[in-house]
């Protein structure tokens, strides 16, 4: 690699400021899926169709990177959390202690710490640095995959052109903060989903758009119920998992057949990404799976 003067230029890349022994969550957003959506007639207020290619594409993800030891997703984003002893923690020690030493010895032992870097791969850039390339990959991971599985789930739409995804990072310093951001998704999930079933169940009706929102306005969890079951029949309890209570993915032990001999089928343990609808408020999921945040 070429030592030149311009190498300084990389130090601005530093910014050590992701604090330590947190758990990282990168949370990506389809971008201006209000219009993808309905340049590509997704159903409202859930296509299902829609749903499934992103847990696809998160599971994609997930498979590919090691880090990712768990994944909510709901409408057109998804938040993958982050192993809290991520090799990102071993790399920014290893990054602090070269940067201090590089500190105190000075442009002298330039080389010298090249061939460090070298014969330990790490490089001298932070932790942010290796956030910012973790989130890239993971946008660009998702939205690839996305495209690549389009046909799959949309057989008979064209995709009219190329989705994207924003990303960003946010560290929770404690799993209580952790499980706390994921109930937060959660929930979310669950008030804009009876939201968007009203809304979308008045504008079925016949109602304007301006109209159905009037009637919403500031109505509690229970009228929007009574609404649902009074006017349309629906029992809200009785929707899909998936549209009530989001996506999570995350690896777990199922058989899977490994070979077939002489006709049988041979079936070995195998930890795969599994795709489940729920709920991740309560104690139960968590203490049904402690290696997800533990291990
Ligand atoms: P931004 O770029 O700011 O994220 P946005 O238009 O994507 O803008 P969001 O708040 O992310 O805004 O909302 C996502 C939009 O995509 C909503 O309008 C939602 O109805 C639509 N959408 C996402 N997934 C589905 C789905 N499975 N079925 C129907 N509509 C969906
Ligand atoms: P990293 O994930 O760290 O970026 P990398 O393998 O992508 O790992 P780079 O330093 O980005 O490493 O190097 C890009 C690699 O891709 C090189 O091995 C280069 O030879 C190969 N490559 C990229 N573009 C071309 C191309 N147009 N033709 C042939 N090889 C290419
Ligand atoms: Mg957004
Ligand atoms: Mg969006
Ligand atoms: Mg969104
Ligand atoms: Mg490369």
């Amino acid at each position: 690699m070429a030592n030149s003067k311009y190498e300084y230029v990389k130090d601005f890349e530093v910014n050590d400021n992701i604090l330590p022994h947190t758990w990282i969550v990168i949370r990506i957003d389809g971008r201006a899926f209000t219009k993808f959506s309905q340049a590509h007639q997704f159903q409202k207020p859930n296509d299902l169709q829609a749903l499934l290619l992103m847990n696809a594409s998160a599971v994609a993800v997930v498979e590919d990177l090691a880090d990712v030891v768990f994944a909510y997703g709901v409408s057109d984003e998804y938040s993958f959390v982050l192993r809290k002893t991520s090799t990102l923690y071993q790399r920014r020690a290893r990054c602090v202690s070269i940067r201090v030493f590089q500190f105190h010895v000075s442009v002298l032992l330039c080389s010298l710490l090249t061939s460090v870097k070298h014969l330990t791969g790490f490089g001298l850039s932070s932790c942010n640095l290796l956030i910012s390339k973790l989130i890239s990959v993971i946008c660009s991971l998702f939205a690839s995959s996305y495209v690549m599985n389009w046909g799959k789930y949309f057989p008979e739409t064209k995709l009219q052109y190329a989705p994207a995804f924003d990303g960003r990072a946010v560290c929770y310093p404690s799993e209580s903060i952790l499980r706390d951001y994921l109930s937060w998704r959660q929930v979310d999930c669950h008030i804009n989903n009876q939201y968007n079933t009203c809304f979308w169940n008045l504008v079925g009706s016949g109602k304007s758009t301006a109209e159905s929102q009037n009637m919403l306005k500031g109505t509690t969890a229970d009228v929007k119920n009574n609404l649902l079951f009074d006017t349309f029949k629906i029992n809200y309890n009785d929707l899909p998992q998936i549209f009530r209570k989001g996506s999570i993915v995350y690896r777990k032990k199922v058989e899977k057949v490994v070979k077939v001999e002489d006709g049988q089928e041979i079936k070995r343990l195998r930890s795969c990404a599994v795709v489940e609808h729920e709920d991740i408020i309560r104690d139960n999921f968590w203490t049904q799976y402690p290696y997800i945040l533990g291990g």
